[in-house]
């Protein structure tokens, strides 16, 4: 592992890093100073106005082929790319769904029709992708999904329902699992579907979540007819009836790689440095504060050697389960120790507080961290189920 930067990797670095310092200060000014949070109505427009200033100047998808709307960054080039964003203060990416989940499975599984008419649009923000996974009977055990898709001539018919889909109510597209053979159990008979949300027969029901904003929603499918070409290039992601490998390999790079950089962290963690300075507190939170800066390097540590690994072929696996472990833990751990630095003001302070009510959701989504121990203590350890 080279942990020294090259000369064009310290050029892309500076070029990204003014790039992002100037158009975020533009941005927030045009949304009076603090846009609101990209998991309501108005908010979700002032992120996708922020979305499309960086796709329009190549920034959106970095590591992505041009022609896709990227500019062939390597995935060095992507890690440095995500510390300059948080380190200049940009916002949550509303697009992450589509672009940090879907997109690589796309790009492993996706026929080149389905690559040309999908991943633009996607990173343009024109097309917004939402996951359709979870079901009120299947979360952790999301091989018991029951939402079916039945073949009929020119395409499918759909029938149940989705949960838990993140900012579902303002995204256009979804991505979900379909048991298509009736006669399959479990893992087996599931197909990955892709298709706009506007689809007759689906409806989509925004709630809200405990912080009140409206970032979640369900869908209901009911004899909803889904056409072969509603989707270009096709409905189907990889196989019919092989959707739970492709299913495995999107939460590989949900828990692994993709959705939660370092640079996030590190960025946290620089902030609540700045925080301790600030606001003095005992040498116990002071030395906590200084740990969990450690945690987040700790992280950036660990995810050069993982992109060492990916950059000679190897493909993430159940390794993923330790990142998100990680990152999900560690958010919690920087976030209690501002507030307990805050002490009474973490009721007024907005941003420190509001994330980490966020934080806390970390250990549920992208598989709770029960279900990443017992993959580790299975498939990484090889321990008895
Ligand atoms: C912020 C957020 C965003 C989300 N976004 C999406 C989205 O966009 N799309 C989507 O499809 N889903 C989404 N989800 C749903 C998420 O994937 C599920 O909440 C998660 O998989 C857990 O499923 P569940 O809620 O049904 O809980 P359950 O599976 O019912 O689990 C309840 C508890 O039992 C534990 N448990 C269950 N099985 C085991 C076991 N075998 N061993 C040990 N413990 C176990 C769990 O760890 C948990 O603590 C989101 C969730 C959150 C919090």
């Amino acid at each position: 592992m080279d942990l020294t930067w090259s000369a064009e990797e310290d050029a892309f670095r500076a070029e990204a890093r003014s790039w992002l310092e100037t158009n975020v200060a533009i941005w927030r000014a045009i949304h009076g100073g603090e846009p609101a949070s990209g998991d309501t109505r108005e908010g979700f427009a002032q992120h996708l106005d922020w979305e499309r200033r960086l796709f329009d100047d190549g920034w959106a998808v970095v590591s992505w082929p041009s022609e896709h709307g990227g500019r062939d960054a390597s995935l060095w080039e992507w890690l440095i790319f995500e510390e300059e964003y948080y380190r200049a203060g940009c916002p949550p990416r509303v697009t992450q769904n589509g672009i940090f989940l879907l997109a690589p499975s796309i790009f492993e599984f996706g026929t080149p029709s389905q690559q040309a008419g999908i991943l633009r649009r996607m990173a343009a923000g024109d097309d917004l992708w939402c996951q359709g996974w979870s079901e009120p009977n299947a979360g952790s055990d999301l091989a018991s999904v029951t939402s079916r898709a039945e073949r009929v001539d020119g395409g499918w018919t759909l029938n149940g329902q989705k949960t838990w889909t993140t900012r579902g109510a303002f995204c256009t597209h979804v991505f979900g699992l379909f048991r298509t053979d009736p006669a399959s159990e479990r893992h087996r008979g599931l197909t990955y579907l892709l298709m706009p949300l506007d689809t007759p027969g689906v409806t989509v029901r925004g709630f809200g979540r405990l912080d009140g904003d409206e970032g979640f929603a369900e869908v209901f499918f009911e004899d909803a007819f889904l056409a072969d070409d509603a989707v270009p290039g096709g409905v189907v992601l990889g196989e019919p009836e092989g959707g739970w490998s492709v299913a495995m390999a999107t939460a590989g790079s949900e828990r692994g790689l993709t959705l939660r950089s370092p640079g996030r962290f590190l960025a946290t963690a620089e902030r609540l440095l700045a925080l301790a300075r600030a606001r003095g507190g005992d040498d116990g939170v002071r030395r906590r504060a200084a740990t969990a800066w450690m945690h987040a390097d700790a992280y950036q540590q660990q995810t050069l050697m993982t992109v060492t690994k990916l950059a000679d072929g190897a493909k993430p696996g159940a390794e993923a389960s330790l990142t998100k472990l990680w990152w999900s833990e560690l958010d919690i751990e920087l976030h209690e120790i501002a507030l307990d630095l805050l002490g009474p003001d973490a009721e007024v302070d907005g941003p420190w507080s509001k994330a980490w009510q966020f934080s806390l959701s970390g250990p549920i989504y992208a598989g709770t961290n029960e279900i990443q121990r017992n993959i580790a203590a299975e498939r990484l350890l090889g321990l008895p189920r």
